[in-house]
């Protein structure tokens, strides 16, 4: 997660001038920003198209990072704690923040993993993290499918995971904008690798082929980021 936290730091100066003036004048006190996206709208085309990477990233992640900031302003003894450390320790959140903080919140932390999770550039996995898929699923074709099957089972909006937990690999799926890093998941674990299901991530250019928007994925996955992550949890 330090990935984050450091593109985080590194927006501009100038962006953060004016956002400093936006927030002097209103008075207002945002904590999370939206972090600066590492290509351009237009990089992955023709597996995302530079529209929906301008609305999903301009418009839907931008909203759960303000949607999130005004949840905080409610309670500023919270000002102070990491989005990580807000989720997993999501059930002492105060009830009348609590539901926005797990959706702002996890969409802000899940959308800002996605994004450093594609790249234009083609990549591969690790040997290490190709040694360890093939060991437990069999293939990376067997692996690919059974991810494929599991983003196709999410029935509405969510997301679909790799994870490493007590050093195994694992992939499983979260409704909406939950994630297996929150403390109250059913399943949790260390994520590797996600996938955004949400028809936002893809009616656009797929209308409801959720399918073949899934498939095209394996062409934008950045691998060394991928492995970078397995790595660091393994
Ligand atoms: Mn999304």
């Amino acid at each position: 997660m330090n990935d984050i936290k450091s593109k985080i730091m590194r927006i501009t100066k100038y962006t953060g001038f004016i956002i400093g003036l936006l927030l002097f004048m209103t008075g207002a006190k945002a904590q999370f920003v939206l972090p600066a996206l590492p290509y351009s709208f237009d990089a992955l085309v023709p597996h995302i198209d530079s529209v929906t990477m301008r609305i999903h990233y301009n418009n839907h992640h931008k909203a759960y990072v303000n949607n999130l900031n005004t949840a905080i302003n409610r309670h500023p003894e919270l000002k102070n704690r990491s989005l990580e450390d807000l989720l997993f320790g999501i059930a002492q959140v105060p009830d009348d923040i609590r539901t926005a903080v797990r959706n702002n919140g996890g969409g802000h932390f899940n959308h800002s993993f996605f994004w450093m999770l594609l790249s234009p550039k083609k990549t591969k996995p690790s040997s290490k993290l190709e040694e360890a898929i093939v060991s437990r699923f069999g293939s990376m074709d067997n692996f690919k499918t059974e991810f494929q099957k599991t983003a196709m089972s999410r029935f509405g909006s969510g997301w679909v995971w790799l994870t490493v937990s007590a050093g195994k690999l694992k992939i499983m799926s979260t409704p909406n904008q939950d994630n297996p890093v929150m403390g109250d998941a059913p399943e949790k674990g260390a994520p590797i690798l996600a996938l955004d299901v949400w028809e936002h991530a893809y009616y656009l250019n797929y209308q409801s082929n959720r399918e073949a928007y899934v498939k095209a994925f394996w062409n934008i996955v950045n691998w060394d980021k991928v492995s970078d992550l397995y790595k660091s949890y393994k």
